[in-house]
């Protein structure tokens, strides 16, 4: 276990330059390590077999890609990046001439393009031109030399098919690393990209103060509910606390945002699930109540009213109460929604007149 923190501290270790893509850096370690250790086997097994170029080719580039890797810790992002692509693509071309096109070569364009679209931030132009360059010089190299006679080609038939094969799988499970890395990465951003999306959302739909709906908020839902509403019904209120000037002036502002909480407690737990319920503005409050008629939802806003009654905010040992006065009007297709929230306000107006703690229908 300690080792293996040991060995991720190591791979993990930052850039020595700052506002570097460490992902790409990390990556491209990782991959220089497999890259080395699968060189050191096959050092092992050619070395093992007796045979020499294979021995000294695979060590040869064994050490480069640990140079690769000892560079990762100096360089840039894009120049350790280039450097293995450099290898490999040496790599893979020393596999046409070394073992003839039946060597795996073809596996190597699509890796090295990969790995080419992750790392450069470049402009989409670019990695076109790097893919077409690729294509054409794997497809120039293949043209012109597949059909010549590899240099080694004395080797015995299971060598040959396992420098083939072991290279197909080395750069396949490269490029899956590589794929996993960054489908992973994107889907984590993804998905974190639309939690923030939402709390923000949320944050622009929220009264911070009461924890309600604003008033935008308010006009979306209408908006909604107009646009999906054919003969459904609906009621809208707007209520306000009566003489909270008051209760400012009397206890201060802070006791006067305390009571506008309870307030909105109030009209949250009582309306429930039958209603929208929203801080229209300053101690304002709206209620839209889809598929309820004015003397249902009357009687919702008596039971706000007897709640109220129950509910006292404390200010020292000084007890506040509140009351509201509502205005209640049905939706009306015909009339339009401006008109009902108008009407609403009007009936509002009206119960204060009346002198407050009402509900005008
Ligand atoms: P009425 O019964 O006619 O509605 O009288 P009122 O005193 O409630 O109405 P008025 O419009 O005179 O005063 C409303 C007060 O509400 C004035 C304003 O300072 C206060 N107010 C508005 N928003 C807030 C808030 O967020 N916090 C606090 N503490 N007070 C607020
Ligand atoms: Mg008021
Ligand atoms: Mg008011």
């Amino acid at each position: 276990m300690q080792l293996f923190d040991q060995f991720k501290k190591i791979i993990d270790k930052e850039t020595v330059y700052e506002n570097e893509s460490r992902k790409m850096t990390v990556l491209m370690r990782i991959l220089c390590l497999i890259m080395m250790a699968f060189f050191a086997v096959d050092t092992l097994i050619f070395s093992i077999i007796a045979n020499l170029g294979g021995f000294v080719s695979c060590m040869f580039i064994g050490l480069l890609y640990f140079c690769v890797f000892a560079l990762s810790y100096k360089l840039r992002k894009m120049p350790v990046v280039w450097l293995f692509i450099a290898v490999t693509g040496m790599w893979g071309t020393a596999m046409l001439f070394l073992f003839g096109p039946d060597s795996g070569f073809q596996t190597f364009p699509a890796f090295l393009i990969i790995i080419f679209f992750f790392a450069s931030n470049d402009k989409f132009r670019y990695k076109i031109i790097f893919t077409f360059m690729t294509f054409l010089i794997y497809m120039g190299l293949a043209n012109i030399y597949g059909g010549r006679k590899p240099i080694v080609y004395r080797v015995s038939w299971v060598t040959h098919r396992y420098v083939r094969d072991s290279c197909m799988l080395v750069i396949l499970l490269c490029t899956c690393i590589a794929a996993y890395v960054f489908s992973n990465d994107s889907q984590n951003m993804e998905s974190k990209l639309v939690e923030y999306n939402k709390k923000l959302k949320e944050k622009a739909n929220t009264d911070p103060l009461t924890g309600l709906n604003n008033r935008g908020s308010a006009m979306e839902y209408l908006a909604e509910f107009v646009k999906k509403a054919d003969d459904s019904i609906c009621s809208v209120c707007i209520c306000d606390i009566d003489h909270f000037k008051r209760v400012n002036d009397t206890y201060g502002h802070d006791i006067g945002d305390l009571v506008l909480k309870s307030v909105a407690k109030v009209l949250m737990t009582t309306v429930g699930d039958d209603g929208f319920v929203a801080r229209w503005g300053g101690e304002e409050f709206f209620i839209a109540f889809p598929d309820l008629n004015g003397d249902d939802a009357m009687g919702i806003l008596y039971n706000v009213q007897s709640e109220l009654r129950k509910t006292v905010v404390m200010s020292g040992d000084q007890k506040i109460k509140v009351t509201l006065t509502y205005g209640l009007a049905e939706y009306d297709k015909n009339q339009g929604l401006d008109q009902n929230i108008k009407e609403a306000d009007n009936k509002l107006y009206m119960g204060k007149e009346q002198g407050r703690d009402r509900v005008v229908y």
